[in-house]
């Protein structure tokens, strides 16, 4: 399988230097040359298999460049019970992505059960060590610079701690971070994680993230890499969990269901998109947004048109206060059936600070991938927190709250509805605090974690300050 750039204009790679390599030279994302396509008898004979064997049968189709063998193996050491252990008490820790039955039809899948909390572990788990094996094969080093407002990082963090090879210097902006997310970060001390609070807001850390990635000579010389969610390896691991999601609701392979992606920079619901293009009955994909809901919009009126840090809004689904979703242009290419020179366009535009409008015959071209939208506010979160609880007796985050609103708008009470779950309630205890009126149970091995000692820098907002602690350390 090779790769290509949604410009158009860079040379077709394999796997492994996709991985290592992020945004394409000319700008774009990756994206595989063509999608697989598994059949149904295909999809029947998957029925049997473990959360490892379908993740192997789904990556050995996009992934050439790693022997089969050594692929097995880093699967075999990235998705243990051990690992994603965190369940339910009536679920199973070895289904990796466990699904919960809410009532007929209507189910959460859950994906928050690795070592912070929330989905990103099962794509960053499988970057790490993925990293670690092309790292060595081909005697490299690492330097990963990030930027964080809060899951991100932790994620990034635990599946890179004490790894050879690679070093992750993380960004976040300094007191702004949930006590609860700063811990989880400032809590490591492995001689590879280096943690830096910049006096600033996110869009600081990230603007210094980017002005460092800029310096060509720099990011060469220092062999700087990103695990941001452009990344295709993240995209690739996540498919998994929709083929696990279906096979478990359904007996036979020629029924269809629906998902519902809690959505902030379209990385999670791509690989639905995905999913779904291989040939996954999938139905409707609801892409759910918060107040932030340039998304909504965009899927009901076929406008897209990004806003500005200052015109994004601070919420309690914090995660989701994204408003120019980075994968997007991924599900547009498709849209465009793969013009790269139409996309370009568009995304001159957007990059200007503009919009686009699609015309009719692209809405009509997009109908046929089974995307639909909504958005929801506090209240809505608030309400269906308690509303789960007192119902279902399960206690929902903040962001599976706004997915569980969206797929409330859009259930069809005869097809099979997932809801993914993609954080866990205890990470945004206020609010769960505020709609039930106590604060969700953590996990054992969590409950002291504000209290362990701290390990970070504080800097001043300004990228030389970055770029010297990266030559000192590295
Ligand atoms: C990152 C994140 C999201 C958004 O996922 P995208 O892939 O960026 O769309 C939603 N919920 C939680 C809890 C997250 O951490």
């Amino acid at each position: 399988m090779k790769y290509i750039s949604t410009r158009g204009k860079s040379p077709e790679l394999s796997f492994c230097d996709v991985l290592l390599g992020g945004l394409a030279p000319d700008g774009g994302l990756y994206l595989p040359k063509s999608y697989p396509k598994f059949t149904e008898n295909d999809l029947n004979l998957m029925r049997s298999m473990s959360y490892q064997d379908l993740a192997f049968s789904i990556f050995e189709k996009f992934i050439d460049d790693i022997p089969a063998n050594d692929l097995l193996a880093i699967i075999n050491k990235t998705y243990t019970a051990d690992v994603f252990g965190y369940n339910r008490s009536n679920q199973n820790p070895e289904d990796i992505t466990p699904t919960l039955k809410l009532k007929d039809n209507l189910y959460l899948l859950s994906l928050s059960n690795g070592p912070t909390l929330a989905f990103k572990d099962i794509a960053m788990q499988f970057l790490g060590h993925t990293f670690e094996y092309v790292l060595n094969k081909e005697n490299k080093t690492l330097n990963i610079l990030g930027a964080t407002s809060g899951d991100t990082g932790p994620a990034a963090e635990y599946a890179m701690k004490g790894k050879k090879g690679i070093n992750v210097f993380m960004l976040s902006p300094h007191g702004t971070m949930s006590p609860f997310q700063a811990a989880q970060m400032f809590s490591l001390h492995d001689e590879n994680i280096y943690n830096i609070a910049v006096k600033g807001v996110f869009d600081d850390c990230q603007d210094i993230v980017k002005a460092v990635s800029n310096d060509l000579q720099f990011k060469k010389d220092n062999n700087i890499g990103a695990v941001n969610s452009i990344n295709w390896g993240r995209i690739l691991a996540q498919i998994v969990y929709y083929f696990k999601g279906y096979l478990s609701v359904t007996n036979d392979s020629s029924q269809t269901v629906d998902f519902t992606v809690p959505t902030g920079n379209f990385g999670n619901i791509c690989a639905g998109h995905i999913a779904r293009m291989m040939g996954l009955p999938i139905n409707k994909l609801v892409v759910a947004t918060n107040e932030n809901d340039v998304l909504d919009e965009f899927f009901k009126t076929g406008n897209y048109q990004p806003r500005s840090p200052n015109d994004t809004f601070q919420t309690s689904s914090p995660s989701m206060d994204i408003s120019k979703a980075s994968n997007f242009e991924r599900f547009i290419f498709d849209v465009l059936a793969r013009d790269a020179s139409s996309l370009t366009d568009y995304w001159e535009q957007i990059e200007n600070g503009g919009s686009f409008q699609l015309d009719k015959n692209n809405m009509e071209a997009m109908s046929v991938f089974g995307f639909i939208s909504s958005s929801s506010k506090h209240e809505n979160r608030i309400k269906l927190i308690k509303k789960f609880y007192d119902e279902y007796d399960v206690i929902i985050d903040t962001h599976t709250a706004d997915g569980v609103k969206a797929s409330l708008d859009h259930f069809s009470k005869d097809t099979p509805m997932l809801v993914l779950e993609t954080a866990l309630p205890t990470k945004f205890e206020k609010t769960v605090l505020e709609a039930i009126g106590k604060k969700p149970t953590r996990p054992e091995a969590l409950v002291n974690l504000e209290k362990i000692d701290q390990k970070f820098e504080v800097f001043d907002n300004k990228t030389s300050l970055v770029k010297d602690f990266i030559l000192a350390k590295k």
